[in-house]
């Protein structure tokens, strides 16, 4: 969560630190702020500001600074609080008690009250409630008690006292050439430039003025200097990293002529699905060509379960991988959200493989649970999309999604994306285990026709755009599907909460007696997903109870059919595709009509309140 630039170079850092910052909005932003150090004067100084609420409102309080924030080094925060309310004074980045040591940080320090306490103590200065402050005194108290010690080393005696996850940039006015930064369970990336680096919480915000970049591993401290750079870990040993070219481009990381990343990503998943299958799909032979589970297929062979832990969308996914592993690969499998079966002393069997699933490949919760299983020695394969990231480098195996940076909080190309990987999936290990040629060129050459069939849905914008202006009043929704579409019930409603602050439950159709119909009247509309598959029979009769006790219906159903139009109130359509492909499609509109939703009643889609992108904390 958060995000986190810092700048040392040839360049005047403020300007770089807030475009940085701008790009990681995404990540946090219930407050920002920025600490620059003036290196080119006698006696360097560090200016900073701060203030809740977004960043343009900290860009308008420094326009209005009496002393400028000048020079060529510093660190900007946005922040997603954890401890202490989102107001200026918790703002980070934090300060000791003579405003020498600056520093911001993404994470938890968990054993921070009895820290803070001794440092009091000491007769420390405390101005903020956050867990943070604590590092900040700690790293002064460090210098006052070794007069002769470098910021690394303070930093290093600090970090073997402090339990919890971190990302951190520091700054010393009294080592102006410097800039130190530290990981721990909180993401950090190096950006190598000419005569300048630039470390972020994503890469994403590096963008602009670099593609070399070094991923900073768990416990690893690096100090940068305008020229070079270096790698240390706890145990004081160096480290040498060669950097990684990454090939994104700026422009995927902008809006472009779309008002929001949402609506860009939503209308990106036919390219973003093309690129996840690109070279994958051997319709011919009806296999498929996953490079990077090779060197684990004959362990996959043997595979007797498949456990997938995500959060999340990501464990929606999952919920659809499920039944696509049980019918289409024939084996066992079982999902659980990641924050669950981390702590839930899971019973691993021998042939078992633990699936992760993550866009950012940082998700605290799902690399938790992911250490769990490695810890048993059981087989990990992940399915993630930012190259290089903590879930990606510590999975045997794995998948990448190739869908460019998901920027929007509410994800969506992320998971259709997911699905289609998950079906991959299913083919190489359902030919594994005897699918016949016939269904594998089945299953591939549809799978391979879904970019286009999702421009076809996404034509149908301005109808689902009328339909969201026709409900966007309603406080309450029930979304319901069965088999494959029952976690695209889920999504769905997960959607329209996420990014309208609507209250929606969704559900497996045949629970719905079981509860929810109990809440069925005229102000209460259901969203009903049902293709013309093996449950269609069923859903019509779901529909009909629905109806009987009054309650509007907005249903998704196959292109041509024309009986459910007779029945329910409105009906988008979706072309006719595999059943085990229908979430696919199915989840469009329903991204769709969220989205809508959320712009009629003015919610900031891309920030929603109170969610941030990539949750690096429990
Ligand atoms: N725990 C810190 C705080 O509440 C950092 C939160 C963040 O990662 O933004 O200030």
């Amino acid at each position: 969560m958060c995000g986190i630039v810092g700048y040392i170079g040839k360049q005047k850092a403020l300007p770089i630190l807030l475009d940085g910052i701008k790009t990681l909005e995404y990540r946090g932003y219930d407050s920002t702020g920025v600490a620059v150090l003036n290196n080119k004067i006698n006696a360097p100084k560090i200016y900073y500001a701060k203030s809740a609420g977004r960043i343009n409102v900290l860009e308008e309080k420094i326009a209005h600074q009496k002393n400028g924030i000048d020079g060529f080094a510093g660190i900007a925060h946005t922040r997603w609080a954890t401890h202490g309310e989102p107001n200026e004074v918790n703002a980070h980045p934090h300060f000791d008690c003579k405003k020498q040591i600056f520093l911001a940080h993404n994470g938890i320090i968990e054993n921070y009250k009895e820290l803070k306490a001794n440092l009091i103590k000491k007769g420390h200065k405390f101005s903020s409630e956050t867990d943070t402050e604590v590092l900040v005194h700690m790293l002064e108290d460090e210098r006052n008690e070794n007069p002769g010690f470098l910021l690394e080393e303070a930093a290093l005696k600090v970090l073997k006292k402090i339990k919890g996850t971190y990302g951190l940039v520091i700054i010393d006015a009294r080592e102006p050439e410097k800039l130190v930064a530290v990981r721990n369970f909180s993401p950090l990336v190096l950006g190598i430039g000419d005569g300048e680096y630039i470390v972020a919480s994503d890469a994403s915000a590096l963008l602009k003025y670099t593609r070399q970049i070094v991923f900073l591993h768990d416990g690893e401290i690096a100090v940068l200097t305008p020229e070079k750079h270096k790698i240390f870990n706890l145990r004081s040993e160096s480290v040498t990293r060669e950097p990684e070219k990454i090939e994104w481009t700026e422009e995927i990381a902008k809006k472009g002529d779309f008002p929001h990343f949402m609506l860009k990503e939503i209308f990106e998943q036919p390219e973003a699905i093309e690129n996840s299958l690109r070279g994958r799909l051997l319709s011919k032979e009806g296999l498929v060509k996953l490079g990077g589970l090779e060197s684990v297929q004959d362990k996959l062979r043997e595979a007797e379960r498949i456990i997938i832990a995500a959060c999340g969308t990501a464990y929606l996914a999952g919920r659809v991988g499920e039944y696509i592993f049980e019918e289409y690969a024939g084996i066992p499998t079982e999902v659980d959200f990641a924050s669950e079966f981390r702590y839930r002393k899971p019973v691993f069997r021998k042939n078992d493989i633990l699936l992760v699933i993550s866009q950012s490949g940082e998700t605290a919760d799902t690399l938790a649970a992911l250490r769990e299983a490695k810890q048993k020695n059981i087989l990990t394969i992940g399915i993630v999309n930012v190259v290089g990231s903590s879930i990606a480098r510590e999975t045997d195996a794995g998948v990448y999604q190739h869908i460019g940076p998901e920027i929007s909080v509410a994800s969506t190309k992320a998971f259709t994306s997911a699905l289609s990987i998950l079906t991959l999936f299913s083919v190489f290990l359902g030919r594994q285990r005897g699918m016949s040629l016939t269904m594998g060129r089945r299953i591939t050459e549809e799978l391979g026709k879904i970019p286009d069939l999702i421009k076809q849905i996404l034509k149908s914008k301005d109808q689902i755009f009328e339909i969201a202006k026709k409900y966007e009043s309603y406080n309450n929704f029930l979304y319901l599907g069965r088999k494959y579409n029952m976690p695209i019930a889920q999504e769905g409603a997960l959607k329209l909460k996420e990014i309208s602050y609507v209250h929606a439950e969704g559900y497996g159709a045949g629970e719905m007696k079981h509860g929810p119909i109990a809440m069925i009247n005229k102000e209460f509309p259901s969203v009903v997903i049902a293709p013309s598959d093996s449950v269609y029979e069923k859903m019509i009769s779901n529909i009909e109870e629905v109806k009987a006790r009054r309650g509007p219906i907005i249903a998704i159903a196959t292109e041509g059919n024309k009986e459910i139009k007779q029945i329910v109130e409105e009906v988008i359509y979706i072309p006719k595709t595999l059943e085990m492909l229908t979430p696919i499609l199915s989840v469009v509109p329903l991204q769709l009509f969220a989205y809508f939703v959320g712009v009629l009643r003015g919610v900031d889609i891309d920030q929603p309140k109170n969610l941030a992108k990539s949750v690096t904390v429990e």
